[in-house]
């Protein structure tokens, strides 16, 4: 990790602290209180907390008002320029159920089962939109401050709402399209992830699926990824310092060769410098599907489990009833199901640094044989709990909270002997 100048303070009049350079949490951890990581820039006023990426790009908003629906909750801008809203939902079984000590609201349509609706309120609605006139605001009353500080608050008025919607595009670009979904292991590093695309499309194109791109399976060139590498250095600059993470694009990039897997990740550590990242550790993200599981060989798990980093491979199993694929439109025998769901845990068990995760669908309208099926594999088809190899229950629905629901899903945890949770999908 890098030696971090201290921060500097500069307090303006009675109401205005800025702080340069201050220190977050060095390491991903669950934690039942807020956590900024990395390195990152701050003005505090009496009503608002604004926090700034190592490019001086906004990251993180909260009220400090009585207005503010919570103190411990906030707002966080997303590489995609998406505000999510975090809230505690009341501490009241957010963990158990996601893993995470704070659920994300996002500003679009997901398949979450809890949460409010957060950015209808008046006093979320007036941050968002008015966070870069309270920036003006400091910056007029912050002439005679240092330098460095007058500055930073230079750079933070550049990054104004339409020179981030613009830098989000340019982010797309580079890949070729927006990440729709992210996997749900990305939870572990808060979604914080560098988009880098070895393949586009998927194998399936299952018909219940909301977030499949129209585009065929392609595997990526060497050179198309090599351009990305080098483009993402460039769109991430001196925030690379605070994403020790990559999402290993698209929807089944295990679909790629061998070796383009195991190489891009290879180059991906060395030229985004995860070693020399201000939070600790490397992390790699990606999708396979049943096939692509089933067709990979041993060799490449070996490779992956030899890497720099912590792997996090997400299969979409979705199910193991015959009825159920049927009914999802998702062209796979159950055999094949409860092959692969075998080969994860075969896989889990041999390479430390390796985590094969799965994820099923839920939905109160599936075929009887569906949640029997699911309990055969991550009940009876295990002999002991296991600590790793999470499986992730994705409600089908998009937009349908429901407590009938969170109570099936409380069910099946109890019962599963793998670590289980809900899927909130999000994208990048
Ligand atoms: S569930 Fe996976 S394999 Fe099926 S259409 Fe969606 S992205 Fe493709």
């Amino acid at each position: 990790m890098k030696t971090i100048p201290a921060a500097d303070v500069c307090t303006i009049g009675r109401d205005i602290t800025i702080t340069l350079r201050k220190r977050g949490a060095d390491a991903y951890s669950k934690a039942s209180y807020p956590q900024q990581f990395g390195v990152y820039s701050e003005i505090e006023t009496t009503d608002t907390v604004l926090r700034f990426n190592l490019n001086n790009e906004i990251v993180y908003l909260r009220g400090r008002g009585r207005d503010w629906p919570h103190p411990q909750e906030w707002l966080k801008r997303t590489a995609g320029n998406d505000w999510i809203y975090y809230s505690t939902g009341g501490y009241t079984g957010v963990v158990e159920a996601i893993g995470e000590y704070y659920l994300p609201n996002t500003p679009y349509p997901t398949n979450s089962l809890l949460g409010g609706r957060p950015f209808l309120l008046p006093v979320v609605q007036e941050l968002t939109a008015c966070w870069h006139s309270l920036i003006h605001e400091v910056a007029e009353q912050a002439a005679a401050a240092p330098a460095d500080i007058r500055a930073f608050l230079a750079g933070a008025l550049a990054n104004s709402p339409d020179a981030l919607e613009n830098r989000a595009q340019a982010l797309f670009a580079i890949s070729g399209s927006r990440s729709t979904v992210l996997p749900p292991d990305c939870r572990h590093v808060d979604y914080d992830v560098i988009p880098l695309a070895v393949s586009e499309g998927c194998l399936y194109k299952c018909r219940f699926c909301s977030v499949k791109s129209d585009r065929p399976f392609r595997q990526k060139s060497e050179e198309e990824v090599d351009r990305q590498i080098s483009a993402l250095q460039g769109w991430f600059g001196q925030n690379m310092a605070n994403t020790p993470s990559v999402f290993l694009g698209e929807h089944d990039a295990l679909a790629a060769r061998p070796g383009l897997i195991a190489g891009t990740i290879t180059k991906a550590c060395s030229a985004f410098d995860f070693q020399a990242a201000n939070i600790k550790g490397g992390n790699v993200f990606l999708f396979g599907s049943v096939g692509s599981l089933l067709d990979a060989p041993d060799g490449l798990f070996a490779d992956l489990g030899s890497l720099p980093c912590h792997i996090y491979l997400n299969i979409g199993l979705e199910s193991a009833d015959q009825a159920t694929l049927e009914v999802l439109g998702k062209p796979l025998r159950a055999a094949a199901v409860v092959a692969a769901f075998k080969r994860m845990q075969e896989i889990n068990r041999r390479h430390a640094t390796v985590e094969v995760t799965a994820n099923f669908i839920m939905d109160e309208n599936l075929p009887a044989g569906h949640y029997p099926a699911f309990l055969a594999l991550v009940r009876e088809g295990l002999s002991r709990v296991s600590p790793k190899g999470c499986i992730y229950l994705s409600p089908l629905r998009v937009g349908r909270p429901s407590r009938a629901m969170v109570m099936d899903f409380h069910r099946l945890k109890i019962l599963s002997r793998l670590p289980t949770f809900l899927y909130i999908i999000q994208r990048l």
